[in-house]
């Protein structure tokens, strides 16, 4: 189908810009360990008293801050490259942890002195485990959910049923249908909601990259899994329009999905019956 030409090429660019400023932090976050590098020659031996003095040697002149950021590096990462020694470091540590979602002034101040009276392998790899999702956790091209190969878990597994797609908003939502249990299939991730408002369309959406796979012939049911919520349902609307001419076979959620609720939010129970009991639209 000339239709879907260029759709494959095309679908990458949004994961590009999407992930994109990540990749970028990572990134610069990389190349500082070339300043600890430097200063590494002849330097040996200081990794000891790195780990014996820890987090309040910070506060120390420059050069025997450099000098100890070395064995912080000794495996290659960056970690402990830092910023600038402004005295704020407890305060910037603060304020990162300050704009997680769920995560109050209270609880920024607990895991804050948590790590700074835990030893520096604690706080290594808690770095390391937030720049190693940043630099290789990617969109997977058919799916658009997250991946760490070429394509997702799911995609790459050969006993999905590929003659059904779950279509979710968002990547969280492939891990709340796969906590149920009840269903082996593959996924579609919209990477959003129809939304007027927002100025999101069905061309900001993954939608194309669906009908293309639907193109094959392969695929015989569409379950439409977007939230129960006003946006959640014109998107299921609009898609079941959209995807009923093409012959192929469009559900929705069942009852037990509760109006308004969130597919991500929703209990695994509760969830899995909806999928279990859903509907032709
Ligand atoms: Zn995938």
């Amino acid at each position: 189908m000339s239709v879907f030409d260029g759709l494959a090429s095309g679908a990458t660019d949004w994961l590009g810009a999407s992930l994109g400023s990540g990749r970028d932090d990572a990134g610069t976050a990389g190349v500082a360990p070339t300043r600890g590098a430097q200063g590494a020659s002849g330097s040996g031996g200081v990794g000891s008293s790195y780990g014996a003095q820890g987090a309040s040697g910070s506060g120390d002149g420059a050069s025997s801050r450099s000098a100890r950021g070395v064995s912080g590096f000794a495996n290659g990462a960056s970690v402990f490259s830092g910023g600038p020694n402004d005295g704020r470091a407890l305060q910037r540590l603060l304020d990162e942890l300050g704009r997680l979602p769920g995560i109050g002034p209270k609880s920024a101040q607990r895991i804050a002195y948590f790590l700074l009276e835990s030893d520096a392998e604690q706080g290594r790899r808690l770095a390391n485990a937030i720049l190693d999702v940043k630099r290789q956790v990617h969109f997977c091209p058919v799916c658009f959910s997250y991946a760490t190969r070429d394509t997702c878990d799911v995609c790459a597994d050969s006993t999905r049923d590929v003659t059904t797609i779950c279509v979710v908003s968002e990547p969280r939502d492939v891990a709340a249908v796969e906590r149920t249990g009840s269903y082996h299939g593959l996924y579609h991730v919209l990477g959003g909601v129809i939304s007027p408002m927002d100025r999101i369309g069905p061309d900001q959406l993954h939608v194309r990259e669906l009908l293309a796979r639907l193109a094959s012939g392969e695929v015989q049911e569409i379950i439409l899994a977007t939230n129960t919520d006003v946006e959640g349902e014109a998107t299921a609307t609009y898609l079941s329009r959209t995807i009923k001419p093409m012959g192929v076979k469009v559900t929705r959620f069942a009852v037990g999905m509760s109006v308004g609720g969130e597919v991500e939010l929703a209990d695994e129970l509760s969830l899995g019956r909806a999928i279990e009991d859903r509907r032709e639209v």
